[in-house]
């Protein structure tokens, strides 16, 4: 329950009653039928209303002119405000975001969904004020000398104190170390203000031992920041940000909260007053934001130009937004086998005086000042609409995915937004599917957990992206009940480097994915070799520039209108041969009664320049047989050097040409003197891969009776 009440405003009275009635027995409704009549309720009720349902379309004063009023009294910072729309008007949401509504909800109305959207955001809402207060009270006592929190020296005092330490004459090398953690007000709004003040504690606590054991200065500056000058040792830093770390893993927080390190590393020569040198390592600090990989980073004079462009861009990016100069391209995923088109993905593109620009130029600057959520719902709604309309244009509509970013799911309930989405569109829930980054199942492995859960409910399916890029280990798939795993361009770029190096890595994933029946996808495939080298693998969908470069979404549905472009049969699921075989030899699964029957006769041959032993057979197999002491792997003596003399070229050309024909093999027949005379044996050789050195071959022996 709140006190507060929720003012409606929409020119039709059925809706108003509608909304009206659903929240009536929980909340004061008031209502208000122009735009004008709304505008002075809020202004004569301010501290009372809760929250504002905005209809968008209303005659005279229309709902965009009563948010940008608001936006002009700075009201948003006190009301939220939620749109109202209708399937007709999805064009109209964006604009309203950018406006500054938190949330939209669709008509036909549901009960659920409304209750609920207006009670939460209430109360969200709610706490967050009170959170922006205490901080505010927290930041107006500005000549305390110690912050009572943390125990620390408070801003003008520490910086007083640096200053005074600075001016020793017998100064070691120092470092300046500026400290916050990345998206503390989520932290906050995701656990609670006490729990994040907890964390501000153990910073202090952690700061103020260290300054006693190494000496330096420590102080706390308000909000999550934090500054400390201590002798210019790297570890020492590292050390403070792997105490965190564990801090927030032995509680259970999500590793995206980690505090990250600016250092200045102080040049005695020209020391300058300690205000400045926390302004160079707040520089140094800022490069890392947002970025998972790295905690600790140290100033280097171009950071100051970087920042002033990112800035600028900045800039541009947001009116790039207001023009609607964002849009998406689609990129198609193919089957490698038969060319056909299984799906697309949306990618954003940002079209700015006449030039296409990719998201690496926008992305990165809009994750760090918390622009992409809008940029991301901007994609999802306009990748909503397409479906939409390639549905309305008869055409038989694929899958399109779209990426969600680490701070969508912490900033809003995702699975909703979508569930909203796929209802005010209305299109089925399977031709939108949700790409959650490794990243994100790294930095919030629950909360992704949940999501993806949830957006199974509403009937989405969920890929994970970028597997490789980064080092989730494999049990990570496992672990996440996604639908499809997409694995990073990383790999490819390896492959060409170092084939065999790329291909151990990724036939357990493989064989790992077939095992837990997950349809593979590979991105960034370029060369018809690297089509090649995966199809072999086991791996038959791609998505690269070999097959199609992201395009407009008018030539995706000049493609896909074509009914033989189009996959219609249902995702397969690959593994490489090769390893099938392996694992199947190694596990202990399978009673080696099976194994003797399926694959007795194969025989791992190992080959280093000319000489080949066995490195693997069933023995059981050949016991008793004349193949015996050929295929012993215990016996000292090499398999080549059994050959007759006769046939050791013949022999040496059949490994070479296994090499050469990896899908066919080789076969020949061989003479072989044993102990027990000569025995004629029929080969058939596979080349399976290269390690360092040394070939590996699987065979199969028959001996051909005289
Ligand atoms: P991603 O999700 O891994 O998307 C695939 C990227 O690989 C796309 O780059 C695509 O153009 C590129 N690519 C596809 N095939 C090839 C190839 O054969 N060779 C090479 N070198 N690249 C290939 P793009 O469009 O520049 O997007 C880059 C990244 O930006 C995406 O990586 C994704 O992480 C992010 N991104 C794109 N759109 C959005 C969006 O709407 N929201 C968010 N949050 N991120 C987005
Ligand atoms: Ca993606
Ligand atoms: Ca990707």
């Amino acid at each position: 329950m709140t006190d507060k009440s929720v003012l409606i405003i929409d020119d039709s009275p059925t809706n108003r009653k509608m909304l009206a009635d659903i929240l009536k027995d929980e909340v004061d409704v008031l209502e208000a039928d122009t735009g004008e009549k709304g505008l002075g309720l809020l202004k004569s009720h301010i501290g009372h209303i809760g929250i504002v349902l905005l209809d968008l379309i209303m005659p005279g004063m229309s709902g965009f002119d009563v948010l940008s009023e608001m936006k002009r009294e700075h009201m948003m910072d006190y009301v939220p405000v939620i749109m109202i729309s209708s399937a007709d008007e999805p064009g109209n949401i964006e604009k309203a975001f950018d406006l500054g509504a938190l949330d939209f909800i669709s008509r036909p109305y549901s009960e659920r969904i409304v209750r609920r959207r207006v009670l939460t955001t209430i109360s969200l809402f709610q706490k967050q004020a009170s959170i922006a207060s205490k901080i505010d009270r927290q930041y107006k006592a500005d000549d305390e000398l110690i912050d009572k929190r943390t125990g620390l020296p408070y801003k003008k005092n520490f910086f007083n104190q640096v200053d005074t330490a600075l001016r020793n004459p017998n100064l070691v090398p120092l470092y300046m170390v500026a400290m916050d953690i990345d998206h503390f007000k989520l932290f906050n709004s995701y656990y609670s203000w006490e729990r994040g003040d907890e964390y501000i504690k153990k910073i202090g606590s952690i700061l103020a031992s260290s300054t006693q054991r190494h000496g330096g200065v420590a102080g706390y500056l308000g909000g999550d920041d934090f500054a400390l000058l201590c002798p210019a040792r790297f570890d020492l830093v590292n050390s403070l940000s792997e105490q965190l770390n564990r801090y927030l893993s032995e509680n259970s927080f999500e590793p995206s909260f980690r505090t990250n390190f600016g250092i200045y590393s102080v040049d005695m020569a020209r020391a300058t007053d300690a205000k400045a040198l926390y302004d160079l390592a707040a520089i140094a600090l800022e490069t890392i934001r947002g970025d998972y990989t790295r905690t600790v980073t140290v100033y280097d004079p171009a950071m100051i130009q970087k920042e002033q462009d990112e800035y600028k861009r900045l800039l541009n990016i947001r009116s790039g937004i207001k023009n609607g100069e964002f849009t998406i391209y689609i990129q198609p995923k193919v089957d490698m086998n038969t060319g056909h088109i299984l799906g697309g993905e949306a990618l954003a593109r940002w079209i700015h005086d006449g030039t296409v620009y990719s998201p690496g130029l926008f992305v990165p600057v809009m994750e760090k000042n918390g622009l992409i959520s809008s940029l991301d719902k901007l994609i999802w709604d306009r990748s909503a609409r397409y479906i939409k309309k390639l549905i309305g244009e008869g055409i038989n509509p694929l899958p399109i995915s779209v990426n969600i970013s680490t701070t969508d799911i912490f900033t809003m309930d995702v699975p909703e937004f979508f569930s909203e989405l796929i209802r005010a569109y209305d299109i089925p829930p399977a031709l939108l599917e949700a790409e959650l980054s490794e990243s994100t199942f790294q930095k919030a492995p629950e909360r992704a957990a949940d999501v993806v859960s949830r957006f199974h409910d509403i009937g989405m399916s969920v890929s994970y992206d970028d597997f490789g890029s980064g080092y989730a280990p494999l049990s990570t798939i496992e672990s996440m009940d996604v639908d499809m795993l997409k694995i990073d361009t990383t790999f490819l770029r390896m492959s060409h480097e170092n084939p065999e190096r790329s291909r151990n890595i990724l036939e357990p994933v493989l064989a790992m994915a077939q095992q837990i029946q997950l349809p593979v996808i590979i991105e960034g495939v370029e060369t018809e070799g690297q089509a090649d080298f995966l199809k072999r693998m086991g791996c038959y969908y791609a998505q690269g520039y070999l097959f199609y470069t992201p395009m407009p979404t008018e030539r995706f549905t000049r493609l896909i209108s074509d009914p033989a472009m189009v996959e219609t049969e249902g995702l397969m699921i690959g593994a490489p041969q090769a390893y099938r075989v392996r694992q199947i030899l190694s596990s202990d699964y399978i009673s080696d009664d099976m194994v003797t029957n399926l694959f007795g006769s194969i025989v791992i041959l190992n080959r280093i320049g000319s000489i080949v032993h066995v490195g693997w057979s069933l023995l059981d197999h050949y016991r008793n047989s004349s193949l015996q002491e050929l295929v012993d792997k215990d016996n000292s003596t090499s398999i080549s050097d059994f050959v007759q003399d006769e046939d050791r070229e013949k022999f040496d050309r059949l490994f070479e040409s296994a090499v050469e024909n990896k899908d066919q093999g080789a076969k020949g027949t061989i003479t072989f003197v044993t102990s027990e005379g000569q025995i004629r044996v029929r080969i058939r050789l596979y080349y399976l891969r290269s390690n360092v050195n040394e070939q590996i071959f699987y065979s199969m022996l028959d001996q051909i009776d005289e």
